[in-house]
């Protein structure tokens, strides 16, 4: 077995390059599908680190791969980099303050996730040049995780299949596993089209678009006592006609977004939301359009990748942080309430509970430095992943490490502050030591990926029904 210190030591070696990427891709905090200066930095690096780029990946100009080594086993490293809009935030402050009002910022912290990925790839090349593993190594830029799903229009054209093992993580409050099974969703735009009058003088020359939007939103109100459990449906107005109240409406446009347990089931609910939108158009002689924007698989869970991963968990050396990080995690994590412990997953089984309010002194420690334990599941989580998509096409597992104070609200001005300090930059190092050990432990040992691929085999007997059509392009912002 290779000594995991060399790997660490070339990460600790390499650390100044992966914070330079990571807060340079904080300053561009690019928003879905438009990471044009972000891709081309990441590229950049990868190409002066000797990797074999190619750009333009499934002719997305933002997404792009990098891979070095030959032969098998081909292990894939995904990373993200887009960012959030409405999320501008000075770093390194407690206090809310924007730096552009109204501009964008990495909420969701994958100025780190792509960084870390890429410190682990880089490590597992470096050990391949050194002779010490045998294999090939490929680091995904997946664009528009957060607008678009852009995995799975990378999945849609098989970019994932020939890998022997995908493994991913994301920023967090916990050190802990990733396990069970996320919900499908597919997300459309119903587009209404009426007939403008005015509202006083020729209301019955009028169609209205707004009166169909509405009323399939009291239809769908009325689907909802007939679903299933396990999914759910959310909506937003994406255009509710002009402001003037004495104007019939022409235009109306909703945002819908359907989940289920399967893409199937996803497909199924959707089929129902098509027909009430049909017949808000009847019964208001309007007509309707509809477009697909994206779409997320259900996540298969892999549990011996996720028992590879938790081993270099709890193997990596965790970060030391100065009495200032702390002092600096403490004032951010006064700035907002949380009642939940973390690890809320696994908060049923007592014993992690136990562990958790111990270690956590009940949930007040501003910085969770500690591996929570792992238990396979197949606890099934209402949220939804590109990832998934990934996990259907070769055996997937993940992993969230520390960068954010404990109980953080996910997407908020809190996590782009902390995104470019030191706290945030030993969180890259540690997903990066996670990452690459568990990488070389599977280029080592080819019993644990088979172990891998027969888990996945079985899980994925019904074959990956993709959520998106053929038709459906890339939506960007
Ligand atoms: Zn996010
Ligand atoms: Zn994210």
């Amino acid at each position: 077995m290779m000594d995991k210190q060399n790997i660490y030591r070339y990460i600790d070696k390499k650390q100044h390059t992966l914070w330079e990427l990571s807060d340079k891709i904080w300053d561009y905090s690019e928003l879905s599908m438009l990471e044009f200066k972000s891709a081309a930095e990441y590229i950049r690096v990868l190409e002066a680190e000797g990797f074999t780029v190619q750009k333009n990946l499934c002719g997305i100009s933002t997404a792009f791969s990098g891979s070095f080594g030959s032969g098998r086993p081909i292990i894939g490293i995904l990373g993200e980099y887009d960012a959030l809009s409405g999320l501008s935030q000075k770093a390194g402050s407690v206090e809310h303050k924007p730096l552009v009002e109204g501009g964008c910022g990495q909420g969701c912290g994958h100025n780190l996730l792509g960084a870390g990925s890429l410190g682990a790839a880089m490590a597992i090349k470096h050990e391949i040049e050194a002779g010490n593993l045998k294999g090939t190594v490929i680091f995904y830029g997946c664009p528009g995780e957060e607008g678009c799903a852009g995995k799975t229009f990378m999945a849609r054209e098989g970019v994932f299949r020939k890998l022997d093992a995908a493994l991913a993580w994301h920023p967090g409050d916990t050190n802990e596993i990733t396990t069970g099974s996320n919900a499908a969703s597919m997300q459309v735009e119903y587009s209404f089209h009426g007939i403008a009058a005015h509202a006083a003088d020729d209301p019955y020359n009028g169609r209205s678009a707004l009166d169909a939007a509405e009323l399939m939103n009291v239809g769908v109100q009325f689907l909802r006592e007939h679903m299933r459990p396990k999914e759910s449906i959310h909506y937003s107005f994406a255009d509710a006609g002009g402001l003037s109240p004495n104007v019939v409406q022409p235009t109306a446009k909703l945002i819908y977004m359907v989940r289920g347990e399967t893409v199937q089931k996803a497909k199924a609910l959707l089929k129902r939301v098509d027909n009430i939108a049909r017949g808000a158009a009847l019964m208001t002689d309007t007509t309707v359009t509809s477009r697909q924007i994206d779409g997320t698989a259900s996540t298969v869970s892999n549990h011996v990748l996720e028992e590879v991963l938790y081993q270099n968990l709890c193997a990596a050396p965790l970060p030391e942080y100065t009495e200032d990080e702390v002092a600096f995690a403490a004032a951010l994590k006064s700035t907002y309430h949380t009642s939940d412990l973390p690890g809320k997953r696994t908060a049923e089984d007592w014993k992690i509970r136990t562990f958790v309010m111990e270690k956590t002194q009940g949930g007040s420690v501003p910085l969770n430095n500690f591996v929570m334990p792992y238990s396979p599941s197949n606890t099934f989580s209402p949220g939804s992943s590109d990832v998934g998509d990934v996990s259907w096409l070769t055996p997937t597992a993940q992993f969230t490490a520390v960068t954010w104070t404990s109980g953080s609200p996910g997407h908020s001005w809190q996590n782009v502050s902390i995104g470019k300090t030191p706290i945030a930059y030993k969180g890259i190092a540690l997903a990066a030591k996670v990452l690459a050990g568990a990488a070389a432990d599977l280029m080592e040992d080819p019993a644990l990926l088979e172990r891998a691929r027969e888990e996945f085999e079985a899980a994925t007997s019904e074959g990956y029904d993709c959520p998106i059509g053929r038709e459906v392009k890339p939506t960007a912002g």
